[in-house]
């Protein structure tokens, strides 16, 4: 049929390349510049999206416009449906799941609390149950979230510091994916790799995100709120642009270990492995609404507010020596670099698409 065709096709890999890559989430933020990475260097690549309504489908369309141009198909479809997970394995014999599928934003979950359990906790065990049935298994790099960190108070994070003090349910399910891959390399020799993201923006971002809507409302002259502790305290986050976290991603897809499956003789030996993918340079709310300020050439309405307990935590800052050592990764873009790509974007594609709202 039509829809196995355009499956194989998209998954088929360039002549020097041996990896054929299953990106979920990728009509996604992460997941569309990681798919067009992958397809750019000759992988073979299949997308996965569920296309749902946390923010604008129309950009998830118009991500998927663009990795239809560059080759790679993206089906529609749930990580929670079995039997779809099979049929894909069945067409294009992956050699690696790069897992970003997730219900994202930490706030959303005052809201629909059911959707994190359904896409971050039952999807991901869904995903790796048909992974570890896979012949032959894949490895698989999945997306975890500096959000693990909670309220630790320990600033640059390690990989190493506790992470038992979720702030919200969306840090909480993002940890409980970490211990379920754990359990799934243990048990069945699964490899797996989870990667900490910290604060990821770019071209293609996501609305939700505060560069992103303080952007739009700045452009309306519209008031922006910005949160500070109750001490007065800036709330500062360690923004990594796009490129980077592809570039990192990509070095976790590249030294992964093949699985070793739980009837192989190297039992227990596959690879567990959790890496921060940060840029080790936080900044203050504050001085982000400064940079947009110079690169929008308007003055933003602010509002500053004490934060409230709404999931956000005051400060995120990564120690990468780690994913540094083991997966060639150093960020290269300051934010200001990396914010004025983001408005070049954001005013081609706003203005493009002709008046349609963010
Ligand atoms: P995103 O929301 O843009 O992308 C996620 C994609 O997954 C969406 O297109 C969505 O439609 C899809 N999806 C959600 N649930 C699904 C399901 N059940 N089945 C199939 N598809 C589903 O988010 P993003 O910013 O690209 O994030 C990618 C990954 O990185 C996520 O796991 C997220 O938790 C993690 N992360 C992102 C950031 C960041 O700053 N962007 C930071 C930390 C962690």
């Amino acid at each position: 049929p039509d829809w196995e065709k355009r499956v194989s096709k998209s998954a088929r890999k360039s002549s020097s390349s041996g990896i054929t890559v299953l990106v979920t989430g990728a009509a996604g933020f992460v997941g569309c510049h990681v798919s067009l990475a992958l397809k750019r260097r000759g992988d073979g690549v299949l997308g996965l999206d569920n296309f749902n309504r946390y923010y604008d489908v129309n950009l998830k369309r118009a991500r998927q416009k663009l990795l239809a141009r560059a080759g790679v198909f993206i089906v529609e479809g749930d990580i929670n449906d079995s039997a779809l997970l099979r049929k894909l394995f069945d067409v294009a014999p992956f050699t690696h799941v790069m897992h970003l599928a997730a219900q994202a934003g930490v706030r959303y979950a005052m809201q629909n609390p059911g959707s994190y359990v359904h896409s971050n906790i039952a999807g991901f065990v869904n995903l790796l149950q048909v992974c570890k049935s896979a012949n032959p298994q894949p490895a698989i790099v999945y997306a975890s979230s500096s959000s693990v960190y909670g309220l630790n108070s320990k600033v640059p994070f390690s990989e190493k510091d506790r992470t038992d003090q979720p702030a919200s349910l969306y840090a909480a399910t993002k940890k409980a994916g970490e211990g379920i891959a754990h359990a799934y390399n243990h048990i069945y020799g699964l490899s797996i790799t989870g990667l900490r993201f910290f604060t990821v923006y770019g071209p293609w971002g996501r609305p939700d995100m505060a560069y992103f809507s303080f952007t739009k409302d700045m452009l309306k002259g519209k008031q922006i709120t910005v949160f500070e502790g109750s001490d007065g305290g800036s709330v500062a986050r360690d923004f990594t642009y796009i490129d980077d976290v592809v570039k990192g991603c990509l070095g976790a897809l590249d030294t992964a270990k093949k699985s070793t499956g739980s009837g192989g003789k190297k039992k227990g030996s596959a690879q567990y492995r959790i890496y921060n993918l940060g840029n080790t340079s936080p900044v203050p709310v504050s001085e982000l609404v400064d940079i947009l300020e110079k690169l929008l050439k308007v003055k933003a309405k602010r509002k500053v507010m004490v934060m409230p307990r709404n999931g956000d935590v005051m400060f995120t800052h990564a120690n990468i020596s780690r994913a540094h050592r083991d997966l060639n990764y150093m960020p290269t873009t300051d934010l200001e670099a990396g914010l004025r790509k983001f408005v070049k974007w954001y005013l081609d594609f706003y203005s493009v698409s002709k008046n349609k709202s963010a």
